[in-house]
């Protein structure tokens, strides 16, 4: 496809004019979550992977920039939550050091962490990940884990042959140490995204049809957060590829959803790539769309001048704000 078509298309899934004919403006409200994504190194590659990780990624956060990063959170106590991912985010030399140090003050810490890097191990090194459930459970963290769908087939489409399966077992082990048991304050939240260009079904539908079936297999979780597949780099070059990207902005604008466009994440987080620099969020990150602050960075992080800035929006918005919306931590109305 010609570029000027491509070009003609954004034009007419403007974020900012959808906005502006509701009558919404979205500013920030405050930033009480800090999102690192520390590397982009990982054991899988996946088809949707909207950070385009891999093994062969080098990418990763530097010792100045984790300290600078602990920095913020110790001098500013209304950011409550560390959120930290990748690529698979165990595979940074510093992941365990960052998590216990951000645990001694005191603040709630999730790991976006991918089951099968339990089994794959260090894609670099070959160090085994295998000891994670029982870490994760000594730390607190909470686990935050992609699983495509509860039959094998659709997640080994998605994510690669064997996915599922080690999947499974990963779960397990988690389940082995508390996470997902009543009463045990470990929490693992499970996150679906559908296998095409197509918007998730309803949240809570598709958690009590996840818990049913992964019951069948005795196996546990606290909580499922549908995400809707963003249209950017790998997803948005299949949907091009295969002449279905137009349809899907489409769709995405059909769906827009006032409620999911007043709850979007970047209101509420800062993300921040391993050079330090800050974002609206994770995928403005990957579109290298920077917060509009000038040049901050972690290193001279301004809670007040960030909470002044306008939030950057662009078409790939409506993936955020289509049905019940779609966060890293799930629907958003
Ligand atoms: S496991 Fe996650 S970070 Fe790794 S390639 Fe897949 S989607 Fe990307
Ligand atoms: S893509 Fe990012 S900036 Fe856009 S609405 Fe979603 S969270 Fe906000």
């Amino acid at each position: 496809m010609p570029l000027s078509e491509l070009e003609a298309e954004t034009a007419d899934h403007d974020f900012e004019t959808a906005l502006r004919t509701r009558g919404l403006d979205l500013p920030p409200l405050a930033i009480d979550t800090l999102q690192l994504n520390i590397t982009k190194l990982c054991n899988q590659a996946c088809r949707h992977c909207h950070v385009d990780a891999s093994p062969a990624r080098t990418e990763a956060m530097s010792p100045q920039a984790v300290d600078a990063c602990l920095r913020i959170l110790e001098t500013h106590p209304q950011i409550g939550t560390l959120d930290i991912t990748g690529g698979a985010p165990e595979l940074h030399a510093q992941f365990e050091e960052l998590v216990i140090r951000a645990r001694a003050l005191g603040r709630k810490v999730m790991v976006r962490h991918n089951l099968t890097v339990q089994f794959d191990g260090h894609p670099l090194n070959g160090r085994s990940m295998g000891h994670l459930p029982g870490w994760f459970a000594a730390q607190g963290v909470e686990v935050v884990s992609s699983l495509p769908y509860y039959q094998p087939y659709f997640t080994n489409a998605q994510r690669g042959k064997g996915v599922f399966e080690k999947s499974v077992e990963a779960l397990r082990q988690l389940n082995a140490v508390g996470y997902g048991q009543a009463d045990s304050g470990l929490i693992i939240n499970l996150v679906y995204n559908p296998a095409g260009p197509y918007l998730p079904a309803a949240q809570t539908v598709l958690e009590t049809d996840f818990r049913r079936e992964l019951g069948k297999l005795g196996l546990r979780f606290n909580g499922l957060f549908t995400i809707t597949n963003m249209p950017i780099h790998r997803f948005r070059l299949h949907l091009e590829k295969s002449g279905q990207y137009a349809a899907y902005m489409d769709k995405l604008l059909a769906a827009f959803n006032p409620a999911a466009a007043a709850g979007v994440m970047c209101r509420n987080l800062i993300s921040v790539s391993h050079d330090g620099r800050l974002y609206d969020c994770d995928f403005n990150q990957m579109l290298e769309l920077p917060a509009a602050v000038g040049d901050m960075t972690v290193f001279d992080f301004d809670y007040e001048r960030l909470m002044q800035r306008r939030i950057v929006f662009a078409s790939h918005c409506f993936g955020c704000t289509a049905g019940g919306g779609s966060s890293c931590g799930g629907a958003t109305a």
